[in-house]
């Protein structure tokens, strides 16, 4: 009311404010985790008009409407003007809300870096030879968008057809299809997968699955290190390990999230978007499967892919 008394709550708000029960007729100002809604509450009750706010209480959001009450003069006693305060809890919304918002600015950085080279070196283009380098930020601009659109493929369930995937003879010409890069590096790649294990899959999910492992195992090894690529059917799964440069503790939490990088300037300089670890772990996730890290900074990283689901359970 507008003695700043609180007439009524309901036992949800007396958890949302941490009160106790002997709440009634206490001073609204005891409300003090949320001072807007208090304020709000008294500015209502003396203007009439209604008003819909957002406050964050504790460690939730809470969309609030409070709105001038017209029924007060129904007890005398009561008979002061009062005010009504509805809270629903948004907080799921709103990061939702805010991982969107916080990707689209993070895709629109990460293409406007190449853009703003290309355009620099086109300028630049009458005086010598610099063609390579316009043609390899292009190359950039167009893998981040190719991925950012897989990305939205499997976020938006888009139909795929599925087929058997013989592991061994999938994953061996996924290994050939970036020779070239091994080579340069002389690492060794072994490969240790039952040669009968299948998995059922789509071919486009498979390749964003796995190359993209093997890739960051070359991309992130060192000179004339080595690849271990070893299945095990009974207990149903595939690892991916490498003695290069391994992950910290802090970074290792951080590698799916989308466009993080430990070192920007490494990735890119080999190609890298930030995005592929992203686009393998959402690839897993969408079978059911799970994709699991471990690494050692300066010893090596090993993923490991269950595929546990039970529809690919093989006969
Ligand atoms: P990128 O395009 O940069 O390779 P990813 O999403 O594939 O993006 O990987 C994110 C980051 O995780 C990489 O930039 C790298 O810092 C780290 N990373 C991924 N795989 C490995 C690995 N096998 N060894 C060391 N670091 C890795």
């Amino acid at each position: 009311n507008n003695k700043n008394e609180i007439i009524s709550l309901n036992k949800k708000a007396i958890d949302i404010f941490s009160l106790s029960s002997d709440y009634k007729d206490r001073d609204l100002r005891l409300l003090d985790i949320a001072p807007k809604t208090v304020k709000e509450m008294s500015t209502v009750n003396k203007t009439r008009i209604k008003s819909i706010f957002f406050e964050q209480i504790g460690s939730r959001i809470y969309k609030i409407e409070v709105a001038p009450l017209e029924f007060e003069k129904i007890k005398k006693e009561d008979n002061y003007p009062s005010v009504a305060s509805i809270l629903i809890d948004v907080t799921e919304e709103y990061n939702a809300d805010k991982m969107k918002k916080d990707f689209v600015a993070n895709a629109s950085h990460e293409l406007k870096s190449p853009i703003t080279s290309i355009l620099g070196y086109s300028q630049l283009i009458s005086e010598g030879l610099i063609e390579d380098k316009i043609e390899k930020e292009a190359k950039r601009m167009s893998k981040i968008v190719f991925n950012l659109l897989r990305l939205s493929s499997i976020e938006n369930n888009q139909l795929r057809t599925i087929g058997r995937i013989n592991l061994e003879k999938g994953i061996k010409d996924l290994v050939e299809s970036i020779r070239l890069q091994i080579e340069k590096k002389d690492l060794e790649v072994d490969i240790d997968i039952p040669t009968d294990m299948e998995i059922k899959m789509n071919e486009m999910d498979f390749q964003d699955l796995f190359l993209n492992l093997i890739d960051n195992a070359v991309k992130y090894n060192k000179e004339g290190g080595r690849i271990s690529i070893k299945a095990d059917k009974k207990e149903n799964f595939v690892a991916i390990e490498d003695n290069g440069i391994g992950i910290s503790k802090e970074n290792l939490s951080r590698i799916f999230e989308r466009f993080y990088r430990v070192d920007k300037a490494r990735s890119r300089k080999d190609g890298g978007t930030g995005l592929g670890l992203s686009i393998a772990k959402y690839v897993a996730s969408y079978y059911g499967y799970s994709l699991d890290v471990t690494s050692t900074l300066g010893v090596g990283t090993k993923f490991t892919c269950y595929f546990e689901s039970k529809d690919n359970e093989i006969k």
